[in-house]
């Protein structure tokens, strides 16, 4: 429990002592690790890279926890293990009391589909799609009945400004547009969790400034877990209900943005 301005908020995600290992010999690295070998040891033996080392963190039910650190510090992968698009070399990850780790195909799946949501930097909008088919391709994807999809996508592109848009294709959209019908898309899927990876790295400022604040209006209307990337202090500062600071694979500071601002 996590106490925020008188507000009590449940644990959504609880991540324990997760470390990632990348290269050919992870596995001999991770016994070296465990042995207590220092990275430096065990980079030369091995040539792996601990990318994520010993973190754990918790992520309370509908707040934004901005992750933010210079690039290379983990962050992606780190991002990338709650939904196991990488597996962790040790560690647990529980969602809603469940450690996900453990889930068979199905389950993970399901929590892919249905909990989880991904947004990344490059939105990924299909180019042969409409806005409107763009925005209902994961519900499709769930087979959720025409009617109710579609109703739902003009819902999210009507909450992010898009209305009008909705036969137009992803090319003559700007760059703004494009990450909005992403966000419209990631949010019509309806998922307790959203992942970002630096959604607005490659805008302009004054695009991602508007951006910031759509996510924002967003956010107070739909009120879903999110963690969020960036590598920029100001973003990290406006959106975080708290702000973790990575660095060298772990977790160095976390805390809200004031608490970030008196350290
Ligand atoms: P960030 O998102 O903070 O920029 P990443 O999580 O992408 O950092 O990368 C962390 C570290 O792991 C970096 O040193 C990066 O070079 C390395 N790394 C990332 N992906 C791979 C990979 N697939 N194979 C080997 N090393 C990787
Ligand atoms: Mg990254």
């Amino acid at each position: 429990m996590y106490k925020n301005g008188g507000t009590i908020l449940d644990k959504k995600i609880s991540i324990e002592n997760l470390t990632v290992i990348y290269g050919k010999k992870s596995e001999e690295a991770c016994e070296m690790l465990k042995n207590g070998d220092t990275n430096q040891r065990i980079s030369e033996q091995t040539g792996a890279h601990i990318a994520v080392q010993d973190v754990s963190l918790e992520v309370y039910s509908k707040e934004i926890l901005v992750i933010m650190g210079l690039s290379g510090s983990g962050k992606s992968t780190l991002l990338k293990t709650l939904n196991l698009l990488l597996r962790p070399n040790l560690g647990k990850i529980i969602v809603d009391g469940d450690n996900i780790l453990e889930y068979n195909k199905k389950q993970l799946r399901l929590y892919r589909q249905k909990k989880t949501c991904m947004v990344f930097q490059n939105y990924g909008l299909l180019s042969h799609r409409t806005v409107l088919k763009n925005v209902e391709f994961g519900l499709e994807v769930e087979h959720v009945n025409k009617d109710e999809r579609r109703k739902i996508a003009e819902e999210m592109i009507k909450l992010v400004g898009l209305s009008g848009w909705e036969d137009q294709y992803p090319e003559v959209l700007s760059g703004g547009m494009q990450q909005r019908v992403g966000l419209a898309r990631a949010f019509a899927n309806q998922p307790d969790i959203l992942l970002m990876d630096e959604p607005f790295s490659a805008l302009d400022p004054l695009i991602r400034d508007q951006m910031q604040i759509e996510l924002l209006q967003l956010q107070t209307k739909l009120k879903k877990t999110i963690v969020f990337i960036t590598h920029d202090i100001n973003e990290a500062f406006i959106l975080g209900d708290r702000i973790a600071i990575m660095k060298d694979g772990a977790i160095q500071q976390i805390g809200t943005p004031r608490e970030i601002m008196m350290n």
